[in-house]
């Protein structure tokens, strides 16, 4: 079979299947599958395709139908500027969250030097998103996944910045190690009755990443309590929060000694993002 007619198949499977991308889905998978990029596969629509191959994109194919992400059968996901080692350890990086790295960037612009501290690194994309940026800062990340460590480890590895990044396997409330001008967060904000709710894709991926426990603040509270004893005066807390989230978040920001500097929106216009420093 060549690969026009196999491309076509695909497609239409996954349009079968209700996937709603199928076109763009099938050739990323057909690109995964013979290891080639877009513009060979235009170039080479009549050339045939190994067996072996064939076998690999079907597969692809039908992983998808189950509405595998298509992060996780290709391994690797762009944020920011730079692609990312991804498996089904850590959360899909989502183009929301590169509001978080631009705000981080633009806030801290002046700065010469600044210790960071990600809570729950998972791929690392934030802090080497920032680390890949400005080479006199300083990262360390924790996470309680050894498998996610393990994963932002080969990503700093693979960015070149490993040797300015500190990763800890631990929870937030075991973590006592240094203090720091600059805490980030995007943590498990998910009310846990609505995490059934959510599209089909999403149950393919972490639940520590994303469950935030009956009221969705479980995590974002534990966070926000150990970041001002783990924050410097007049440092920053930089915290994704769900759409509906501000006001409560707000409140235990105030209540921990933290001023709100800003709320900053993500693509879809819904807050995403609090500023806050510490007093
Ligand atoms: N933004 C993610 C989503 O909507 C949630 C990530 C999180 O809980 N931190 O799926």
């Amino acid at each position: 079979m060549d690969i026009e007619t196999a491309l076509k198949k695909g497609q239409l499977i996954l349009k079968d299947n209700k996937i709603k991308s199928a076109e763009l889905d099938s050739e990323i998978l057909m690109s995964q599958a013979i290891r080639k990029d877009k513009r060979y596969i235009i170039l080479n629509y009549n050339k045939k395709i190994k067996k072996k191959d064939l076998k690999y994109f079907d597969f692809l194919i039908q992983e998808r139908v189950k509405k595998k992400p298509i992060a996780y059968l290709t391994k690797k996901k762009d944020f920011w500027k730079y692609e990312f080692l991804i498996d089904k350890n850590v959360l899909i990086p989502r183009p929301d969250t590169e509001v978080l790295v631009e705000q981080i960037l633009e806030l801290t612009k002046n700065k010469a030097s600044m210790r960071l501290l990600e809570i729950g690194v998972g791929s690392g994309c934030i802090i080497l998103s920032i680390l890949k940026e400005k080479k006199k800062f300083f990262g360390t990340g924790i996470d309680i996944s050894t498998k996610s460590l393990k994963i932002s480890e080969i990503n700093s590895l693979k960015l070149g910045v490993n040797r300015r990044l500190k990763l800890f396997k631990s929870n937030i409330d075991n973590f006592n190690i240094g203090k720091y001008d600059l805490i980030i967060s995007n943590p498990p904000y998910i009310k846990k009755n609505f995490l059934k709710c959510l599209e089909k894709d999403i149950s393919f991926e972490p639940v520590e990443a994303l469950d935030g426990g009956i009221d969705g603040l479980e995590e974002t509270r534990k966070i926000i309590i150990k970041s001002s004893e783990l924050i410097k005066k007049k440092g920053y807390l930089f915290l994704e929060i769900g759409f509906d989230q501000k006001n409560k978040v707000k409140k235990i920001l105030e209540n921990n000694g933290f001023y709100i500097k800003k709320v900053i929106k993500d693509l879809s216009n819904h807050d995403r993002c609090i500023v806050s420093i510490k007093i």
